[in-house]
């Protein structure tokens, strides 16, 4: 077995039956033109490859980099090119479709790719102004919202705008910035994981919260960020809460966090949702009318990292079935979606989540543990699946093994209670609302 189809026996596992024989099954690995930090992958026809691209391919790089330590740039492309009909304009998904060796900046993500709007405009300003002034106007600027609100676009149009004036950028994510720290430790070449951290000019590191509970890494992390700072080079953190919110920080850490900006991304109001899928078929260069976009806009959550899938869902079918992308024919091709997402939510994902989310067993949650921690896990749980998920309270109650639905009842009642009163508790189940609905993986 090759590299490449092990990774996809790995995927097999992560996601339902039906998308894997849909999609993941038709794709070959082509061994010859990939290397240790380039993946290509070959797909029958664009339906397929632009649907991968935009779904699986983040998940194939990470499986890639769990199993080989390094996470290549995954590339799909349509086999035998020349020959395929379907061919013409394929979409051009945002994914950076470089060589394996340019930067990890995605080029798209630039300040003009950026729609404003008074969700993100502090963000925006903020962003700008670290763009005029790096390393003195704001350092670090932290950026936090939830998933798919623009945090790494935003992060990565400073990258963009500074490279572009000779600024030496660093963009990672905690993994890679750990895995780097580990290797260079287990090799014996720290000091070139110095050189490399505390030499540029511009630090970004998206995604912070997952520094929680890696002791290691925050002390390493804390003395870059004390060189860099000291010598006036640009921090730009993102996460998905603010510095105080983020568990298993050290104070230090979090303190500094709070040292230069603090701005947050709202969920977008309509109007920008709006704007940013007419700015993404201008990208795209997919063309469809206003009643379409008006109805995508209804239809997505806050995620705007679903627009992308949907356009190249819908521009896959209409070519294939040479048809005009019209508001029933959308209607007709997202239904399938609509109805997946809502079934893709069931209480073993919830509960699967929460576990992983509030660090107990999902094994506890189910139990009848009085134990603190296991019963807030639990409590949350219960809300989330009444809230998320068509289950009736006799449902709930069989699930979580309590006597009957009275029981859940009253949990829901005591949590309604708790939502009012204790803003780290509704704070909490704002996230991991957030995080479900978008079907982020467990
Ligand atoms: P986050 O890092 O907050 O999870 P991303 O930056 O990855 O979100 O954004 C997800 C997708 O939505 C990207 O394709 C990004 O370009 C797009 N997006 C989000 N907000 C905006 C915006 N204000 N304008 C244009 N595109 C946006
Ligand atoms: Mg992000």
């Amino acid at each position: 077995m090759t590299i490449g189809e092990s990774i996809l026996e790995l995927l097999k596992q992560e996601i339902s039956e039906i998308e894997y024989n849909r999609y993941i099954k038709q794709l070959s690995f082509c061994t010859q033109d990939s290397k240790s930090d380039f993946a290509l992958f070959l797909a029958p026809n664009p339906l397929i490859a632009s649907w991968v691209r935009t779904k699986y391919s983040e998940k194939i790089a990470h499986l890639f980099e769990i199993k080989t330590d390094i996470k290549p740039k995954v590339s799909i492309e349509v086999k035998n090119k020349r020959s395929s009909q379907l061919q013409t304009n394929d979409i051009v998904t945002q994914t950076p479709q470089h060589s394996a060796h340019q930067s990890l900046l995605n080029p798209a993500y630039t300040f003009d790719n950026y729609v404003v709007g008074s969700s993100n405009q502090f963000a925006y300003s903020a962003a700008q102004s670290v763009c005029e002034k790096p390393g003195s106007a704001y350092n670090p600027l932290f950026i936090y919202g939830g998933v798919g609100l623009g945090k790494t676009h935003l992060m990565q149009a400073i990258g963009n705008r500074l490279q572009t004036q000779g600024k030496s950028v660093i963009y990672t994510s905690v993994e890679q910035f750990v895995n780097d720290f580990t290797r260079h430790l287990r090799n014996q070449t720290m000091d070139r994981f110095k050189d490399k951290y505390r030499k540029c000019d511009v630090l970004m590191i998206d995604d912070v919260q997952f520094l929680s509970g890696k002791t290691q890494t925050q002390e390493e992390f804390f003395h870059t960020f004390e060189t860099l700072r000291s010598e006036k080079k640009q921090i730009i953190l993102t996460s998905d809460k603010q510095p105080k919110q983020i568990a298993g920080i050290e104070d230090r850490l979090t303190s500094r966090f709070e040292w230069g900006l603090v701005s947050d991304i709202q969920p977008p109001e309509l109007e920008t949702k709006i704007a940013i899928i007419n700015k993404k078929c201008e990208i795209n260069r997919v063309n469809i009318t206003k009643d379409v976009i008006d109805y995508i806009a209804t239809i997505i959550d806050n995620n705007a990292r679903e627009i992308e899938g949907i356009l190249s869902k819908l521009h896959a079918y209409a070519k294939l079935m040479n048809q005009e992308i019209t508001l029933d024919f959308t209607k007709n091709v997202l239904k399938e979606q609509l109805k997946e997402k809502r079934e893709n939510i069931t209480i073993e994902y919830i509960v699967k989540f929460v576990s992983k989310e509030l660090n107990v067993k999902p094994s506890e949650i189910r139990s009848k543990s009085r134990s603190k921690n296991i019963v807030y896990a639990r409590r949350v749980s219960i809300y989330l699946a009444r809230s998320l998920t068509q289950s009736t309270m006799p449902q709930l109650a069989q699930y979580f093994g309590m006597k009957d639905h009275t029981t859940i009842s009253h949990t829901m009642k005591k949590i309604n209670e708790l939502l009012k009163t204790d803003e780290n508790f509704k704070v909490k189940i704002e996230e991991l609302t957030n995080k479900i609905s978008a079907g982020e993986d467990v």
